[in-house]
C-alpha cells in the first residue's frame, strides 16, 4: 500500500474513503512506521513540531450513577479509587495557576456524574471567570450532559471549550452504557457548539469494538466538526466489568492514532489516557500523529509525570507549544 499518497492528499485537502480508513486500521505491524509517516506529513502541516500540554483536575471524584462499562468512577465499579465531592473554586482555580506553572495550555476540570447539579455549573462559572483573570490558559470544563441553557451559561462565563466524548461507535455504544445514549452525547456536543464553544470529543480504542466501529468514531467526530480529538487507550480497570478485557496493544493504539489524524486532519489530536500504560516504549511514536497529550497524569490513574514527558519530548525532536499570551 503506498501510505505516503494518503498522507499526501489528506494534506493536500483531499480525503481518504471509509474502506482507505480501514486499510489503516489492518495494516500489518511492519507497515506501521509507513502509517505513521503519512500520518506525520499532516501532523507537520498543520501544527509543526509543536505539542499541546493539558493538565487534568478530577474535581469531583466517583459516585456516579452511570454504569459505562470502562470507567472507575461508575456505579457498577468496585474499583478503589479516591471518592471526594466537588472540589471548591479555590481549589480548582490554584490547579490552573499551577498548570500554567507546568507549561500547560490548556486546563481540563472534569467532575463525574451524568450531568451538573447546579452547584457544580456555578462552580464552573466562577472558576472560569477567575481562571481568566489569574491566567492565560485556555479552560475546558467535562460537567457530563448540558443542557442548551446550562452550555449558554458556561459560555458567558468564560469557557472556552467543553469535553464529551462519544467514547464509542453509535452501534457499539449500548454494549458499554444504557443508563444514556449515544445520541444524548451527539446532543450535548451539539447545544455546545450553538453556544459558541469549543468541543472536545474522542473516545476509547480496545473496549471490543471492531475495526469498523474505530472508522465509524472517526467520521462521527469529522461530521461533528469537533474541535478537539481526545483518543484513550484502554487500561483495564480493577473492578470494572472490563476488568479482564486486555490492554490495548501499543501497535494498534498508533495505527488507531494515524487514523484518526488522516480522517480529522486540522484537529487538536491527544494521545490521551492510557498513553504509558499501553504504548510503552513506543510512547515518541504517538507524536508522530497526535499534537498534544495530557501531562501529569490522569482522572484515576498517574502518568509518568511532567518531568518524564519533557525528556520524551525534547528526545523525539518535538517542543511543548507556548500559551498565546
Ligand atoms: S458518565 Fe462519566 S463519570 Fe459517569 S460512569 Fe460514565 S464516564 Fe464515568
Amino acid at each position: 500500500m503506498n501510505w505516503l499518497e494518503y498522507g499526501e492528499r489528506v494534506r493536500a485537502g483531499g480525503a481518504l474513503t471509509r474502506d482507505e480508513a480501514l486499510a489503516v486500521l489492518r495494516s500489518s505491524d511492519d507497515e506501521l512506521l509507513g502509517v505513521l509517516q503519512a500520518a506525520f506529513l499532516v501532523r507537520r502541516a498543520h501544527f509543526g513540531r509543536n505539542v499541546n500540554l493539558h493538565i487534568l483536575r478530577n474535581a469531583q471524584s466517583g459516585s456516579c450513577g452511570e454504569n459505562c462499562a470502562f470507567c472507575s468512577q461508575s456505579a457498577v465499579s468496585a474499583a478503589g479509587i479516591e471518592r471526594y465531592p466537588l472540589q471548591s473554586v479555590e481549589e480548582i482555580v490554584a490547579g490552573a495557576v499551577e498548570a500554567q506553572r507546568l507549561g500547560a495550555v490548556k486546563y481540563c476540570v472534569v467532575t463525574s456524574g451524568r450531568a451538573p447539579a447546579e452547584e457544580t455549573l456555578e462552580t464552573f462559572c466562577e472558576v472560569a471567570r477567575r481562571v481568566r483573570k489569574q491566567t492565560s490558559l485556555h479552560l475546558c470544563v467535562s460537567p457530563g450532559l448540558l443542557t442548551e441553557a446550562q452550555a449558554q451559561a458556561l459560555a458567558r462565563a468564560g469557557v472556552h471549550r467543553v469535553n464529551h466524548n462519544l467514547e464509542t461507535s453509535r452501534r457499539y455504544f449500548p454494549t458499554i452504557c444504557d443508563t444514556h445514549t449515544y445520541d444524548d452525547r451527539v446532543a450535548t456536543v451539539r447545544v455546545v457548539k450553538a453556544a459558541g464553544m469549543e468541543v472536545c470529543c474522542g473516545g476509547i480504542l480496545g473496549l471490543g469494538e471492531s475495526l469498523e466501529d474505530r472508522v465509524d468514531l472517526a467520521f462521527a467526530l469529522r461530521a461533528l466538526e469537533v474541535d478537539s480529538i481526545p483518543v484513550n487507550f484502554f487500561n483495564p480497570r480493577p473492578g470494572t466489568p472490563l476488568a479482564e478485557r486486555p490492554k490495548l496493544g501499543a501497535m494498534e493504539g498508533l495505527r488507531g492514532l494515524a487514523l484518526f489524524r488522516l480522517v480529522n486532519p486540522a484537529r487538536d489530536l491527544r494521545a490521551a489516557g492510557g498513553r504509558e500504560a499501553c504504548l510503552g516504549a513506543l510512547q515518541p511514536l504517538a507524536m508522530f500523529a497526535a499534537n498534544s497529550i495530557f501531562s501529569n497524569g490522569y482522572l484515576t490513574t498517574p502518568g509518568q509525570g511532567r518531568s518524564a514527558d519533557a525528556v520524551m519530548l525534547e528526545e523525539a525532536g518535538f517542543r511543548p507549544a507556548q500559551l498565546e499570551m
